[in-house]
């Protein structure tokens, strides 16, 4: 699968086994073999996947630098970001090293702006280990959070290749494999009508992690976001589609603490909610009972928690940038694979599903 971004464009490897041909892809992509390559991973993926990429590498001839960070968010961070700086410049990278990134979206994020800093950018690779992370591999947004933010200190870089080894989620926990699928199922459903009747035909094997299931729905993941990033990859208009359920997602993500819902699951709640939302504005109700029946067929929640706070919710949404004087920006389906960017959502309206999800 190649992204093409102008004259930046990239190859997607998507299959089995890859990251013990980590070597061979590094040599076929003219990756310097005189300068020493940095590994950032973090420590749940650290003991699973590291060795095969290490030993590949060392066959095929380059030396390697490990920085394992702690699994999660926080490493997203100022400090963390200036630990692996520091490991890049005791480890004598130059300017023609790579950084890779092994495993989720965290250390794509972190990994790559340190790709993107480090002597003014160096060569990026990506080996993603989370099903989510399909989508944080296209479209070259890398960051880290600020204390008051998140996200807030980033870049735009792309990567030289990602090389997506779907051996690696194997190992992935269940909830975090059902999240993943949130965000595959959410490409379905902004771009592809056909796409998305494939996930709900084959929500077991996804769910049973069946490879050539998850190659499939991976690809097409990447080549949806991949097609519609490369139509706008500075975020002017039509990329936020892809932001389908997100407005409510992020204040359910900010307002239950970050960690208390998983991002898949909050995005399938605010999916849902965008659904209703389109209902109660005249669209047939099959749209949202299918919207909801694949999502929950991959265990994904559709209900508000009760336990979350109207005026909390909107609160949150209200410091969320779409939020226009008491009208919102939305993204809002049609039909199955089909979205419109609506900005007259007034917050009322808002209200009303949130009570009619409860
Ligand atoms: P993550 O990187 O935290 O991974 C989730 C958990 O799974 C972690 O505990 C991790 O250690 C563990 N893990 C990863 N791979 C594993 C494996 N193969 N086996 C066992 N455990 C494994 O989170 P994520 O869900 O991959 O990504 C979320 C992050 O991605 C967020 O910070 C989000 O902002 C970012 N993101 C970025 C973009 C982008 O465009 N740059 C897009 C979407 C999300
Ligand atoms: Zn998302």
């Amino acid at each position: 699968l190649q992204v093409d971004l102008g004259e930046r464009s990239y190859p997607i490897y998507i299959g089995g086994g890859l990251l013990s041909q980590a070597g061979d892809y590094f040599a076929r992509h003219g990756l310097s073999a005189k300068s020493p390559v940095l590994i950032v991973t973090d420590d749940n993926v650290a003991p699973l996947h590291l060795k095969q990429v290490e030993e590949s590498l060392r066959q095929a001839g380059y030396s390697t630098v490990v920085k394992i960070v702690p699994a999660g968010e926080k490493s997203k961070s100022l400090d963390v970001f200036e630990d692996v700086m520091t490991a890049a410049i005791e480890g004598g990278l130059d300017r023609k090293s790579a950084v890779v990134a092994l495993g989720g979206g965290v250390v794509g994020d972190l990994a790559g702006f340190v790709a993107a800093s480090y002597m003014r950018g160096v060569p990026f690779v990506q080996m993603p280990t989370t099903i989510l992370a399909h989508d944080s591999s296209v479209g070259g947004k890398v960051a880290v959070n600020h204390r008051l933010a998140k996200n807030m200190i980033g870049a735009f870089y792309q990567p030289e290749m990602v090389l997506y080894d779907v051996d690696t989620l194997q190992t992935l926990p269940e909830r975090e494999v059902r999240a993943g699928l949130a965000e595959v199922v959410k490409h379905g459903l902004i771009w592809d009508e056909a796409f998305t009747s494939w996930c709900r035909e084959h929500t077991a094997e996804l769910l049973a992690l069946d490879p050539e299931a998850l190659g499939y729905a991976l690809t097409k993941g990447c080549e949806i976001k991949a097609h519609v990033v490369s139509r706008d990859e500075r975020e002017n208009g039509l990329r936020a589609i892809l932001n389908l359920g997100h407005t409510i997602g992020h204040a359910i993500e900010a307002i239950a603490g970050y960690g208390e819902y998983l991002h898949g699951e909050a995005i399938s709640i605010g999916m849902a909610a965008a659904a209703l939302i389109s209902v109660n504005r005249g669209a047939d109700r099959s749209l949202y009972e299918e919207t909801t029946s694949i999502l929950r067929g991959f265990g994904l929640p559709t209900i508000m928690p009760e336990q979350l706070d109207e005026d909390k919710i909107i609160g949150a949404m209200m410091h969320d940038k779409k939020f226009k004087e008491q009208q919102l920006v939305f993204i809002l389906p049609k039909s199955i694979g089909k979205v419109e960017i609506v900005s007259d959502v007034k917050v009322e309206e808002v209200r009303r599903v949130i009570r009619e999800l409860k």
